[in-house]
């Protein structure tokens, strides 16, 4: 597969694996499928030395995570190493809701989204009130079965395949897939096409049955009846 740099350099390769997430560079060369907006809009926000700083929040938060749903709207907090937290606040809205926003202003945001979660309890809040920063991430996905006509020199693995809503699932595929394409390659038969092309099979059936837990799980937890959802969870088998 010929590759073009950036630079202008140009390299043949046996094989080019697209890694490069969910904007994928390299995905247009197998498929032309582009991810689509949720619905759902994301804004991040971290908080350091929780254990320190914020005593009643790492209580909240425990050893993993601690996710709060309304309607409409969820909070999630995830302890990250380091007593740093990430703090997601997702909320149902349409891709132009921050219009009449300046998000490079903090407390724009912060005010914005206290407003949107008004009413609830002090002690989520205070997720949104300690945040540093905000960042906008819409969330995006591929469709569920997304697949493409096998193209030699050429495959995608991780979000560049199968961008799927962020309930965590997709960086484990993804590093699943670079590891069992590596050993396929290291230990299969002498036809790296045929190595490649038993890859993506099992890739795509597996990030499939993914893909659609996760979709539904978005669709049923930032929804107007989150507690729906929970019955979802009970029928996640693990591989
Ligand atoms: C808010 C949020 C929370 C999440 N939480 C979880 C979780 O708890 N558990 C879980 O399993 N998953 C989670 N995910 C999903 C997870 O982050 C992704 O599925 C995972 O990062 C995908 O890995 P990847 O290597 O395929 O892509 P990426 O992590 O996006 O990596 C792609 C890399 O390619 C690079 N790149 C892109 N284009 C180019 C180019 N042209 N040239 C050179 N480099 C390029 C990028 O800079 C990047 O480093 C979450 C996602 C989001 C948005």
């Amino acid at each position: 597969m010929l590759v073009q740099f950036a630079d202008g350099r140009e390299e043949t390769f046996d094989l080019v694996v697209g890694a490069d997430g969910a904007w994928s560079r390299v995905r247009p060369a197998v498929s032309p499928v582009t991810p689509h907006y949720t619905g759902v809009a994301s804004v991040e926000t971290f908080l350091d030395e929780v254990d320190i700083r914020h005593p009643d929040l790492a209580r909240l938060i425990g050893d993993g995570s601690v996710a709060v749903y309304g309607v409409n709207r969820a909070l999630v907090a995830q302890r990250n190493s380091g007593g740093h937290v990430r703090v997601y606040a997702q909320f149902r809205a349409p891709m132009d809701w921050h219009a009449n926003l300046d998000l490079a202003d903090v407390e724009a945001v912060r005010s914005s989204l206290l407003a949107l979660f008004d009413g609830w309890a002090d002690p989520v809040l205070d997720l949104l009130r300690h945040g540093s920063a905000f960042v906008h991430r819409p969330l995006y996905v591929l469709p569920v079965s997304h697949t493409w006509a096998h193209t030699c020199g050429v495959t995608l693995l991780g979000d560049a395949a199968h961008l799927m809503p962020p309930l965590g699932a997709g960086a484990n595929l993804a590093m699943w897939e670079g590891a069992e394409l590596a050993e396929s390659i290291a230990t299969g038969s002498e036809d790296l096409d045929e190595v490649v092309r038993a890859f993506e099979g099992r890739m795509w059936e597996r990030a499939a049955r993914w893909a659609a837990i996760t979709t539904a799980g978005l669709e049923r937890l930032v929804s107007p009846d989150p507690a729906e959802a929970l019955a979802l969870f009970d029928q996640v088998q693990p591989d």
